[in-house]
């Protein structure tokens, strides 16, 4: 590693360099002249073959080719004490591949016993064998790296696990990697290790102590367990999994604004959970559907996933339970209900549902249907109700604004459907946060 050379400076050092020509200041009188500083640190590191045959370090010049000390007649001590190579030397007296040996094998010997665990002499073997051994010790001086080695000597079993113990960084990766190519430790799944990795920094968003707890076994008893099972993890299911965590603690961390517990999860708190948020938030339903099955939270909760092209079907007492959530006939606004409908108990997105003409609904004396993108949703009774006065009467309101309009859901700008956040502030009157039941849709002039 050379320094770049200063300006020649003939004023402050009139003689010039015997070498170089140019005028630094003079540090050693060898037979072919008195060389600068710069000089004589490039010939300590020049190597290769002299005319004579020797092999080693050429410092001295001969008709200005690189030339052995014998037959230069330059003295410079390049002889290594511990392995007698000739070599640049680190401290004065050793080689920098010995300088570097000896401190790859103090980091990783254990202090206590002095021996090295077996399992770590081809790493100790491969990082002393680095080609540019001082830029090597360079690298392994470094404090984080020579804990990382230390902490690494007195593991009691080098495994996957005990590797994982350490802290995460890139001298981990490249042990392990090392550990891993001269056969110390198996091949193992590293997209399940970078999921563990990733979901260890993600619990540290949870707010709240005991959400925290939940989250931890909802990634180790179903997360980590399903990738344990598989012979190799997809990438798919390890964006899944990200995904599905990364939703379950926005979730646990909005339940802890408003002061809920998960054991304390209501039906009105899920419904709110989706209306006033992106239709994104549908994948705490997995989260959900875990909760459930390890009894954390009440069985019948639901979250109506978001399913294109399917029709969502409810069972006979789900549908009891979203008429009594919904539609209340004493204080209806058919409209607005009509929206919750498909909004809170179907799931659909707030900008398809606004888009909906009278083209996209189906009105018999059975059934009432309602087009939406692929997806054709069959209401049953009594969720049809709301759905059948709006289309006895699709023109109760607006009518100045809308004399040929087809949108079901018609806005106060003419001719244009009501815009999504309208329509979002109307449901979210129909969910706040923390209520029990469902309140009814208020009969609001529009
Ligand atoms: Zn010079
Ligand atoms: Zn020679
Ligand atoms: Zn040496």
């Amino acid at each position: 590693m050379s320094r770049p050379r200063p300006r020649s400076d003939p004023a402050r050092w009139p003689e010039p360099c015997g070498r170089c020509g140019e005028h630094h200041r003079l540090v050693v009188n060898w037979p072919d002249g008195r060389i600068c500083g710069y000089c004589y640190q490039q010939a300590k590191r020049t190597r290769g073959i002299c005319a004579c045959g020797h092999e080693g370090v050429l410092p001295g010049r001969i008709n200005n080719a690189p030339a052995c000390r014998r037959c230069s007649g330059v003295r410079l001590n390049v002889d290594c004490r511990s392995c007698g190579a000739e070599d640049e030397l680190y401290t004065g007296t050793h080689c920098w591949s010995c300088v570097l040996a000896t401190t790859v094998d103090r980091l990783l010997t254990h202090p206590d016993t002095g021996i090295m665990h077996p399992a770590l002499a081809p790493v100790a073997a491969a990082l002393k064998s680095m080609k540019r051994a001082n830029s090597g010790l360079t690298w392994i001086n470094q404090p984080h790296v020579a804990t990382f080695l230390s902490e690494l000597a007195v593991a009691p079993a080098i495994t996957h696990a005990s590797l994982d113990q350490l802290p995460s960084s890139r001298t981990r990766d490249y042990v392990r990697g090392l550990l891993v190519e001269h056969g110390a430790l198996p091949r193992r799944d590293e997209l399940a290790a970078r999921y563990r990795d990733w979901a260890t920094q993600a619990l540290t968003r949870v707010t709240d102590d005991h959400h925290r707890d939940v989250v931890q076994r909802y990634v180790r008893w179903h997360h980590q367990r399903r990738m344990n099972s598989m012979d190799t993890v997809t990438h798919g299911t390890f964006l899944r999994a990200k995904q599905a965590v990364t939703v379950a603690i926005e979730f646990l961390n909005w339940l802890h604004d408003r002061g809920i517990k998960l054991e304390q999860l209501e039906q009105a708190h899920l419904d709110s959970w989706q209306v006033e948020g992106p239709t994104t938030r549908e994948i705490a339903s997995r989260f959900l559907r875990w909760a459930i099955t390890t009894r954390l939270v009440d069985p019948a909760l639901t979250m109506t996933p978001h399913r294109r092209g399917t029709s969502p079907k409810l069972s006979a007492s789900e549908q009891h339970t979203a008429l009594r959530r919904i539609v209340n006939p004493d204080q209806l606004n058919p409209r607005d209900c009509a929206a919750a409908i498909l909004v809170l108990v179907f799931a659909q997105q707030i900008e398809d549902v606004i888009r909906l003409t009278w083209d996209d609904v189906t009105v018999t004396d059975e059934l009432v249907t309602v087009r939406l993108s692929d997806l054709t949703i069959a209401l049953p009774p009594p969720l049809d109700q709301p759905w059948r006065q709006l289309a006895e009467q699709p023109s109760h309101d607006l009518t100045a604004a809308h004399p040929h309009s087809n949108w079901v859901f018609r806005g106060f700008s003419p001719g244009q459907p009501i815009s999504a956040d309208s329509l979002r502030n109307r449901l979210r009157g129909c969910s706040a946060p923390g209520r029990h039941d469902w309140a009814p849709c208020t009969n609001s002039p529009n």
